[in-house]
């Protein structure tokens, strides 16, 4: 545990810190998780663009995991320890792929994205001039998950285009 550099912290219990951390920390592992199998069922037209995407997205899901558990360490926590607790500590869930068409995967994927734009506003907002090295990583994180949202909505409007576009050419 880092003595000194928590010692830095101020108006925030270190308890607290780790909470959130832990929740986030569980919500990055079902995001890992989500992409990496929606890369695996989506079908449909010009899917192999959202399998590019969602792999990118899969490996940056597992790069936040990965500074969130190594913050709640420094913290002296200990980051979630079995797969049953991600879903007990979730702040946005998992959304199961339910329909694996590449639009609707897509969305899926965004409505997560959203979620995590939320959740890590809201961590931002409490530890802001308290925690200033949770704070960094949560911004940095956070403008990840801004730039995902921006590319799935970028994709999922290109490729409902290019479907209506299609179909009135076949008329
Ligand atoms: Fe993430
Ligand atoms: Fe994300």
């Amino acid at each position: 545990m880092a003595r000194v550099g928590n010692s830095i912290i101020k108006g925030i219990e270190i308890s607290e810190i780790i909470k959130l951390l832990n929740k986030a920390y569980a919500d990055e592992w079902l995001a890992y998780y989500q992409y990496f199998i929606e890369s695996k069922v989506v079908k449909g037209i010009m899917k192999d663009a959202a399998i590019v995407e969602l792999n990118q997205h899969a490996a940056d899901e597992l790069r936040h995991a990965t500074m969130i558990a190594d913050r709640i360490i420094q913290l002296g926590g200990t980051p979630l320890l079995h797969p049953k607790d991600w879903i007990k500590k979730t702040n946005c869930g998992y959304g199961e792929p339910k329909n694996f068409d590449v639009v609707a995967i897509l969305q899926d994927a965004i409505n997560g994205e959203q979620c995590a734009i939320k959740t890590y506003s809201s961590i931002v907002d409490l530890v802001r001039d308290k925690d200033i090295v949770t704070y960094d990583i949560a911004s940095q994180i956070l403008a990840d998950e801004v730039a995902h949202e921006e590319d799935l909505q970028t994709l999922h409007d290109d490729i409902t285009e290019f479907v209506t576009d299609l179909k009135k050419s076949l008329k």
